[in-house]
């Protein structure tokens, strides 16, 4: 029998909520591996060319701060200005209608701002509003620290009335997957786990799972499906049952 309530179990907090796993607003698994400055000296290096892509981010180093907005508000002179890395939590709750984006790295960040940062702490803490987590889970997938968690694998953790989702075929996971997570309308990261050991996901393209830098850009990385995507596998398995 199910239990009622709770949430599915997967990587991270998609929704970006405030929960005990977050420390000012930066994810814990983030604050207990980082040691002081150290991400804030990638990034700065990261930088160096004087400018730098992160979803749909553009960071721009101009008279030494930094400026950043959207990737397709560049060139663009009449925009709203924000200062504070805190400005970025706002900016990236709602998209262009207005609606909330449960999904921090959909491609919907809303357009017409821009954000002056004077450090690169500060410009650090707003990127993790921006995309959490997402620096720490680069330098880890370079420094070979970070296990992609085969879909298997985060289905088998599941409880209560997530605990269905195992029942997930390999065909359904396919066809959600690439409905799901698709870069245009679902989701810009790229793909690091299989579906099971040997079974890799194959309704995507295969930038999708591109995982070498193109320079000018820092790649977003998913290396464990997403409590959406669990929650999405949950309602295929009982939309199934009931046809
Ligand atoms: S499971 Fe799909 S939608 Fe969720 S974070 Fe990963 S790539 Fe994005």
């Amino acid at each position: 029998m199910e239990s009622s309530g709770g949430a599915p179990f997967g990587c991270d907090d998609p929704a970006g909520g405030e929960d005990e796993r977050l420390r000012g607003g930066v994810p814990l698994l983030y604050v207990l591996r980082d040691m002081p400055g150290e991400l804030d000296a990638l990034l700065e290096t990261l930088l160096e060319p004087g400018h730098l892509r992160v979803g749909q981010l553009e960071i721009a180093v101009v008279e030494e701060r930094y400026e950043v907005r959207h990737v397709e508000d560049f060139g663009r002179a009449e925009l709203e200005l924000f200062t504070r890395p805190e400005d970025a939590r706002q900016l990236s709750l709602y998209d262009e209608a207005g609606d909330f984006r449960p999904l921090k790295t959909a491609p919907n960040l809303r357009r017409g701002w821009l954000l002056r940062l004077g450090t690169i702490a500060d410009l650090h803490r707003a990127l993790d509003y921006f995309y959490p987590a997402m620096l720490g889970v680069w330098r880890d997938f370079h420094a070979g620290r970070l296990t992609p968690v085969p879909l298997r694998t985060t289905l088998a953790r599941q409880t209560g009335m997530y605990a269905v989702t195992r029942k997930l075929t390999d065909e359904q996971a396919q066809a959600l997957i690439g409905s799901f997570c698709r870069s245009d309308t679902g989701c810009l990261k790229r793909i690091l786990w299989p579906i099971a050991p040997g079974l890799p996901v194959a309704s995507l393209p295969r930038e999708k799972f591109e995982t070498a830098d193109s320079g000018d850009e820092m790649p977003l990385f998913c290396h464990e499906a997403c409590n959406l995507l669990v929650a999405k596998a949950r309602e295929v398995v009982k939309s199934s049952k009931t046809t």
